[in-house]
């Protein structure tokens, strides 16, 4: 019998709901690993974040950088509390910090609606709702992060910053998803989101898009302004399949879209980069609900299942793509039948509810 393939996971799971969110991850991993067979999975614990800064004064300490740099993957929880703030007043977020020191281009934010899960929106095609956002996650407007001025406390500055290489690697990445997506019965459009009618930075992203495109055939690859963008997510977001973005942009649009799907604990998302990657879910640390056992978890849940179709992918190990998948059926599953209704939806079913009902459908 051949020894199981043995990833080398560092979990961060960091502040707030982060750690609520995180511990169920663990199990509903361990229990789909071994489920599949062949494939083992080695958790690394370590502090970053918030509290970590508190405590140490660093919110990502070196121990912790360097093993997130050897790992096979990074796990993460969510990170920052409103009440522990650097002296300039921002939030403490490492998890913005990783992106750029391991050149995690390209935030990968799928929005798919989950049968049994209610959408704010009453048309029958909610249920069609499978789209992705690609958020670029390195540059612009947070290439200002920490670097923002304030003068004569009269006028503050935030530069946003659009490279070609950056952007050539993020569409590419962009169109090899689409194509991906197609070859799985997706339809095959990529829609490029910018601004492009007022500002020069998103002509440029444009131009770069169009220039990349048709190294991609197959693939319908179209632009729309982000202001109509917003509105059509809201109007016929089932149309949309993948479509990429700036920094800021992504950041917005992609709360807009968990929202159309139910809300944050529903939405996944990956960091990625041509060596690393770190999966965390959309939302926060949610102060607000913070110790109440109230944290939907699903989100962490399809996290670590994208976690796993990364590895899949990247070492060409089959069972880790089985693993993933039977963790995102366990979680369509666990809602579909409607009885399970989370209390950020106005339900009853807190984080454990959630968790004993996936782990039973793994
Ligand atoms: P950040 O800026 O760090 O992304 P945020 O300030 O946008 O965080 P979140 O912490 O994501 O905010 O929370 C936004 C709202 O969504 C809060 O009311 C929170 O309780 C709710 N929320 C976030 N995640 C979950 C979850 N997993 N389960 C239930 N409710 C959640």
């Amino acid at each position: 019998m051949t020894a199981p393939r043995t990833f080398n996971i560092v979990v961060l799971p960091g502040d707030g709901i982060g750690p609520e969110v995180m511990d169920p991850c663990l199990d509903v991993l361990r229990s789909a690993c071994d489920r599949a067979g062949g494939l083992s999975l080695s958790f690394e614990t370590l502090p970053a974040g918030a509290g970590t800064y508190r405590d140490t004064g660093s919110a990502l300490p070196d121990a912790t950088l360097d093993a997130a740099r050897g790992a096979d993957a990074i796990l993460l929880g969510a990170m920052g509390l409103p009440h522990i703030r650097y002296p300039d007043g921002t939030e403490i977020a490492p998890q913005i910090d990783l992106r750029g020191l391991l050149d995690l281009y390209a935030g990968v934010r799928p929005a798919r609606k989950v049968k049994g899960i209610p959408s704010p929106l009453a048309s029958p095609h909610a249920e069609e709702i499978d789209f992705v956002l690609v958020r670029e996650s390195t540059e612009g407007l947070f290439a200002s992060h920490h670097k923002g001025t304030i003068e004569d406390d009269r006028i503050a500055r935030e530069t946003l910053v659009i490279t070609r290489d950056n952007s050539e690697r993020l569409f590419d990445f962009s169109f090899k998803l689409a194509q991906n997506r197609k070859s799985r019965g997706s339809p095959g459009r990529i829609t490029c989101v910018d601004k492009a009618n007022v500002f020069t930075a998103f002509a440029f992203f444009r131009g770069i898009f169009d220039e990349r495109a048709p190294g991609f055939p197959g693939l319908s690859a179209d632009h729309a302004y982000v202001d109509a963008t917003a509105l059509n997510m809201v109007r016929r977001p089932w149309d949309f399949d993948v479509m990429v973005t700036e920094n800021m942009f992504g950041d917005i649009l992609s709360d807009l879209a968990a929202g159309l799907i139910g809300g944050l604990g529903m939405a996944p998302s990956a960091d990625i980069g041509d060596d690393h990657a770190v999966f965390q879910p959309c939302h926060g640390t949610a102060p607000d609900i913070v110790g109440q056992s109230l944290a939907n978890p699903s989100a962490m849940f399809l996290s670590a299942a994208m976690m796993l179709d990364w590895l899949g992918e990247r070492h060409e190990v089959n069972a880790c793509e089985t693993a993933a998948e039977m963790i995102q059926d366990a979680v369509d599953a666990a809602f579909a039948t409607g009885d399970l209704q989370p209390c950020e939806m106005g339900g009853h079913a807190g984080t454990k509810d959630i968790a004993d009902a996936v782990l039973g459908a793994v």
